[in-house]
């Protein structure tokens, strides 16, 4: 048996085979080779099994998304059959004798680039297919496991890191549990695993030339502990705690239906946190009153190009009528900061968190803000629906987007679509926000605190940082201040003050947060059966 300790983000324990997740720097590494054509002649058959997959691909995307958002694998197709890429691929392995991933991971790369220096937009945002495409090809030609695990069983994922879009594209039906070398609790990777209601383990000092895809391993978050291979005796305690861990769930059950009351008659809502429409299934069958954070910028990770305006009005649409008149909050694009897109080209920054992310580039690109707008306007008809805005520092931003909407709205009436202007909302994550919430609760409707961005911000913790990891403290004073502060500026003008970062669930503060005066609990759908647990015993 091989035993490692790491950090629970999520607790859970389970049993399976691991599928070990490379990443692609490792798969590239420059070899010198000395038969050319043996080297040039492993390419083909690459190549065809890049179609075989992408056509796999093409036909699931069809079945599930429709014939436009399967388009990009046809597109896909065409560039592997490109007689320019394919040349210089050769041309490499021939003139400079090295291994063909060498090659293609070069190639990738140098079309990628000619592709973003190009002024026309459609062929800029190719920089990004022609990266996939690569890196579809290394997978393949140096064996590793498919990156869209498309054909695996399930399985407990180990990997170095992951990061929020490759997580996002991963299919949670096939992952028992997450086992990472690296990562922060507080990024928004371990906030995926809490949403998908995964065991996760970060920071397991794992060697993973010493794991292999294949092998049996059994995580126990409740310990922090991965044990690959375990004996016998290990495998029969770990199937007896997954029955008990059924039976805890099956109690909790029994709280559906239930008021979140406390027993002296206090109530507060219980939403849910989602980040895709397919993750509405699991805010309905924990009970939860609503949703009060949809980060909608898991619609635009893992892709290539940016969401349409019909295919985002139709999620959202899709969620407000699953929801039927319960209230679903939306926030607009967060992207930036560790949430990376290509097509988006942010470039590279100093301090990402402190950069060019969430509605500052909705304020400073307003094209990508409006298309986002509309598809809400819109979808707003059928349901019960609120708008969030992220990373509010300023009053006239507020003002800003208020004139942003408005034209959307003309825009909308001289057309004649059916549209309405609904309930709006800001996150409260930054200290100035805060310091600033009087005047904020006068313009707008409600305030939901991202205490992730907002202990990060007001204590100078970067919330990726791995090594900060005992000093990001979300109980700090300052932080539980600060959110009195905000619910009662809320409340001088009659609106409301929600909590939708990690801390909502945190089962210690629920009542703190009541006696707060806190309205709303925003939590991952998984946590909300606990949470009223939590609010029902409270006198
Ligand atoms: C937060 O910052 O607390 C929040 C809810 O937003 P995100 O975690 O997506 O940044
Ligand atoms: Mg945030």
């Amino acid at each position: 048996m091989l035993q490692f300790l790491g950090k629970s983000v999520y607790n859970g324990i389970t049993m399976g085979p691991v599928a070990l997740l490379e990443k692609q720097d490792d798969l590239v590494r420059r070899r010198r080779i000395d038969d050319a054509e043996a080297e040039v002649a492993r390419i083909a058959p690459a190549c065809s099994k890049a179609q075989e997959q992408l056509q796999a691909l093409y036909d699931k995307a069809v079945k599930e998304a429709g014939e436009s958002s399967a388009a990009i694998f046809e597109v896909h197709q065409m560039m592997l059959e490109d007689d320019d890429y394919l040349d210089s691929i050769y041309n490499m392995i021939r003139t400079e004798s090295v291994n063909a991933e060498y090659a293609v991971a070069q190639t990738g790369d140098n079309f990628s680039e000619m592709f973003a220096s190009m002024d026309d937009d459609y062929m800029k945002a190719r920089a990004a297919d022609v990266k996939d495409i690569s890196n579809r090809l290394i997978r393949i030609l140096s064996g590793a496991a498919e990156s869209d695990l498309s054909s695996m069983e399930p399985s407990i994922l180990v990997a170095d890191d992951l990061s929020p879009s490759e997580t996002v594209q991963l299919d949670k039906e096939k992952i028992l549990a997450f086992v990472t070398v690296h990562g922060s609790s507080n990024s928004h990777t371990a906030i995926l695993a809490r949403m998908m209601n995964i065991p996760a383990l970060i920071g397991v000092p794992l060697d993973l030339k010493e794991i292999h895809s294949g092998m049996t391993a059994v995580v126990n978050a409740y310990e922090g502990k991965v044990t690959f291979e375990p004996d016998e005796e290990l495998c029969r305690q770990t199937k007896a705690k997954i029955e008990e861990e059924k039976e805890k769930i099956r109690l909790l059950e029994n709280l559906k239906g239930k008021e979140n009351v406390t027993l002296s008659g206090k109530k507060v809502h219980i939403f849910a946190n989602i980040g895709s429409v397919g993750d509405v299934g699991y805010v309905l069958e924990n009970d939860a009153g609503g949703i009060g954070l949809f980060r909608s910028e898991f619609l635009y990770l893992g892709r290539d190009t940016f969401p349409t305006e019909e295919e985002q009005f139709q999620a959202y649409k899709q969620v407000l009528q699953t929801m039927a008149g319960k209230k679903v909050i939306i926030r607009t694009l967060d992207i930036g900061a560790d949430k990376q897109v290509d097509y988006f080209n942010l470039g590279k920054e100093e301090n990402p968190a402190l950069g060019y992310r969430a509605i500052r580039i909705c304020l400073k690109q307003p094209d990508i803000f409006k298309t986002q707008l509309r598809a809400l306007l819109r979808a707003a008809v059928y349901g019960n629906l609120s708008i969030m805005y992220p990373m509010i520092t300023a009053v006239e931003e507020v003002q800003k987007i208020y004139q942003i909407v408005e034209e959307v709205e003309k825009e909308l009436k001289e057309t004649q679509v059916p549209y309405k202007v609904p309930e709006q909302g800001i996150m409260i994550e930054t200290p100035a926000a805060v310091m600033i919430s009087d005047e904020l609760a006068q313009i707008v409707d409600f305030f939901s605190i991202g205490t992730n961005d907002l202990t990060q911000y007001t204590l100078a913790i970067d919330r990726q940082n791995e090594k900060l990891e005992d000093f990001y403290n979300p109980h700090h004073k300052a932080i539980l201040k600060m959110i009195q502060i905000v619910a009662d500026n809320s409340h001088k003008y009659g609106k409301w003050t929600g909590i939708c970062g990690e801390l909502g669930a945190d089962l210690a503060l629920t009542e703190e947060f009541i006696r707060m005066g806190v309205d709303e609990l925003s939590v991952s759908p998984s946590m909300v059966l606990k949470v009223r647990q939590r609010v029902r015993e409270i006198s």
